[in-house]
């Protein structure tokens, strides 16, 4: 008798699938089913605090107490999660009784089904089975994942457009977070997709690195040189996105952070919905949060800053156009993030101290935040813009104001005694 597998995809949607154990195994296996649909029932008198949370967030039923052979009635599969050799054998037996499919994390001999090591890339899933080694099943399907991940383009990719023009497959546009500037900090979503691009619209302050992974026949337009003032520019970009989207091509508008944050988005995706082309928005990693991060300074720590607020600083708070409340902004004692805000720091500062923030608030300015270039300097309010002008910083740059900017160093911004 062959004991080859024989491998199947199961539609678990709705259909429940028991989980005996509470444990590590059992958390690791749990988001999987349940991103398959599966109506999950866990049998354990104990729950890590991960299996915890998917019980309080309703997402499985859960019964406090040990396996009962009743359990499976009305199971489609179950999954042995426990180290106990009898009580996971009781599981076994019930399980063949009822002709429901077993799978043993404790013992591959005694299990039914094998669970595969498995890679996913949009939507296509890769299974691998090692033959009886689950370490060959997951060194096999890491060099699968590293080559999807590298030609993902070719293999899941450009929508396949079968047939004549009445077939044609519309276009569509993305608009993608790249992050703060580390390439690696694109979200995995948004790498698929920029993979997947047959034309690239790029802002100045995407990462280079990301687009030096494009294809060769990838059409790249960079928004920063499109020659008119910032409103024209704009305009022009919108064409770009909607013309090259209704003749059928896949465009992704990779936006530096996050698409919605100071970024314009929601202007292009009106100008899309408008010529009535499709839009994905995939969010990014803002700089707002991540330069401040990479600067070892978090947006929120306990006892110290339970808000944060992001605002622009590229209106001169005296100005008419100004939308920001900046006499409001001096009340507030939690953090401030100030993007685009270098050329007016100095009257942002003076209006801050003027209606009550102290001059002495820690503040502190990333410059090229998550990148190689990072440049940090930490001040004051009160000094912040002069130490800017006399140590030369350029934007990008984000700055930070409030308590939490020494929050990480226990002894604020002194040096660090040689001898403790
Ligand atoms: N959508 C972007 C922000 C666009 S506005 C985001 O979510 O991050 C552009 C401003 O973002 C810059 O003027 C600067 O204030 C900030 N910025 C962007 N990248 C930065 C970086 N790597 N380091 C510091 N500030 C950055």
């Amino acid at each position: 008798m062959s004991t080859n597998p024989y491998p199947l995809g199961l539609r678990l949607a709705g259909r429940r699938v028991v989980v005996v154990g509470g444990g590590a195994v059992a958390t690791r296996r749990v988001p999987a089913l349940l991103d398959a649909g599966a109506d999950v029932f866990l049998v354990a008198p104990e729950l890590t605090p991960a299996l915890r949370a998917h019980v309080d967030a309703r997402r499985l039923h859960w019964a406090p107490r040990r396996f009962a052979p009743d359990d499976l009635d009305g199971a489609w599969l179950v999954q042995v999660a426990i180290d106990d050799p009898i009580a996971a054998a009781s599981v076994s037996a019930a399980a063949a009784e009822r002709r429901i499919f077993c799978v043993r994390a404790d013992d591959r001999a005694a299990a039914t089904a094998w669970t595969p090591a498995v890679t996913r890339h949009g939507p296509v899933t890769v299974a691998v089975l090692g033959g009886g080694d689950p370490r060959r099943a997951m060194s096999v399907r890491d060099a699968v994942r590293d080559l999807l991940a590298a030609r993902v383009g070719e293999a899941t990719g450009a929508p396949v457009r079968p047939g004549g023009p009445a077939d044609a497959t519309p276009g569509r546009v993305a608009l993608v977070g790249a992050g703060p500037g580390d390439p690696e900090l694109i979200t995995v979503k948004g790498w698929r997709l920029l993979t997947q691009a047959d034309v690239v619209v790029a802002d100045r302050l995407v990462p280079g690195l990301l687009l030096d992974e494009l294809r060769a026949d990838v059409e790249l337009v960079d928004a920063s040189k499109i020659p008119y003032g910032p409103a024209r520019a704009q305009e022009e970009i919108n064409r770009i996105l909607v013309e090259r989207a209704l003749a059928g091509r896949f465009v992704v508008r990779l936006k530096g952070g996050d698409p919605y944050v100071f970024g314009r988005g929601g202007e292009e995706l009106l100008a899309c919905a408008a010529a009535g082309v499709p839009v994905t928005v995939v969010p990014g990693v803002t700089s707002s949060i991540a330069a401040p991060a990479a600067a070892g300074i978090p947006v929120t720590h306990r006892a110290v800053a339970h808000e944060f607020t992001v605002v622009s600083g590229h209106v001169p708070p005296d100005s008419p156009a100004s939308l920001v409340r900046w006499e409001h902004l001096a009340g507030l004692r939690g953090t401030l993030v100030v993007l685009m805000g270098l050329k007016n720091l100095a009257a942002i500062t003076a209006t801050l101290v003027a209606h009550g923030r102290p001059a002495d608030t820690p503040a502190a300015v990333v410059q090229e935040g998550t990148t190689g270039a990072q440049r940090v300097l930490r001040s004051t309010l009160g000094a912040v813009a002069a130490d800017v002008a006399a140590a030369g910083l350029r934007p990008p740059a984000v700055v930070v104001v409030g308590d939490v900017v020494p929050a990480l160093s226990p002894r604020g911004d002194e040096p660090a005694d040689p001898d403790g």
